[in-house]
């Protein structure tokens, strides 16, 4: 069976909602289960770049891709950990927005630039992280997803965050990217004893169903420190209350965009559950040694939840 890549674009016009937290922790998470992936830094900000460790270098982005100047496989950058590959970002990409603002191809100048690396099927999932604002870099990101994942913290006027997001996925539907779907919404930051969070928790499960994923990730001291480090938390502190959600949270993610080899990984973890797969698990890269510890938890309620 040929490899399929998904694409994700995580979203949400907010910021500080734990957007790039969530890339950069989902990416490593994913890596570590051996599943290759490309994260696509398009915020200037570089948050998701230096969180995986890597250095803002000029003309190392999508930026001079997006201007005809380099092709794509010049910026695709390896990162410390196996499979986890990263696009950077840096400050020109904030000239964008004005710059390509009159493009005939502006909305599918990011489609076009990944096209080549979507249809290589050399990554399991390219994850795009958006800049928070409802600019022509998320929208022409939006225009190249196959699916948005929204981040969002349990608080007060979160739905309407919410319906502002969902009601531009839906004017892409209509137009640019008629196959776009919503991935999920995540909360994330999450302090589960306060009571605004329950009710905020209900009232988005109440409308959303199914599309919130089960998965929430807590506030958690050393997600918040690992970006200084350069080193997700998912491999810096494997153990913290925040690298196990995010591990659980890739595990729920997995299930609900498998690739291929997911089934067989699910039996292999189950052996009791095994059904009839026809391909083997993906093995042609050992995980390092963090990403072998990071697989190990939680692994068994996630399947079982799935
Ligand atoms: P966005 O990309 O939406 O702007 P970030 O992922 O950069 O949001 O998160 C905003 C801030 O909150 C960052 O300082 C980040 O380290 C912190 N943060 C995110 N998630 C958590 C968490 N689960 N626990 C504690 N701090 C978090
Ligand atoms: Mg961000």
């Amino acid at each position: 069976m040929a490899k399929t890549t998904k694409i994700i674009a995580i979203a949400n016009q907010k910021g500080g909602v734990g957007k790039t937290t969530t890339v950069v922790n989902l990416a490593a998470a994913l890596s570590a289960r051996r599943r290759t992936v490309l994260v696509v830094d398009l915020d200037p900000q570089a948050h998701a770049t230096l969180g995986l460790g890597l250095e803002k270098q000029n003309g190392i982005s999508l930026y001079p891709v997006l201007a005809g100047v380099k092709e794509i496989a010049e910026v695709i950058q390896p990162t410390k950990w196996p499979n986890l590959n990263v696009i950077p970002s840096e400050v020109d990409l904030a000239g964008a927005e004005i710059e390509f603002g009159a493009r005939p191809d502006r909305l599918t100048m990011i489609k076009d630039a990944l096209m080549p690396v979507k249809e290589s099927g050399a990554f399991d999932y390219i994850i795009l992280d958006c800049p928070p604002s409802l600019g022509l870099v998320m929208t022409s990101a939006l225009a190249a997803t196959d699916s948005v994942l929204i981040p969002t913290q349990a608080e007060y006027l979160a739905m309407d965050g919410l319906a502002l997001i969902t009601n531009s996925i839906e004017k892409l539907r209509a137009g640019v990217n008629p196959s776009i779907e919503l991935n999920g919404i995540v909360f994330t930051m999450v302090n589960s004893v306060a009571r605004l969070t329950q009710d905020v928790v209900s009232e988005v499960r109440n409308h959303f169903g199914d599309k919130v994923y089960e998965t929430m990730i807590p506030r958690n001291v050393r997600v918040s420190e690992a970006p200084s480090m350069g080193v997700p938390v998912v491999f810096l502190d494997s153990r913290s209350k925040g690298a196990e959600a995010y591990k659980a949270f890739a595990w729920e993610f997995m299930a609900k965009n498998p690739t291929r080899g997911f089934a067989a990984e699910v039996a292999e973890s189950v052996p009791q559950a095994a059904p009839q797969v026809e391909e083997a698990p993906h093995a042609e890269e050992p995980a390092s040694a963090e990403g072998a510890e990071a697989l190990g938890a939680s692994e068994t309620e996630a399947v079982e939840g799935a």
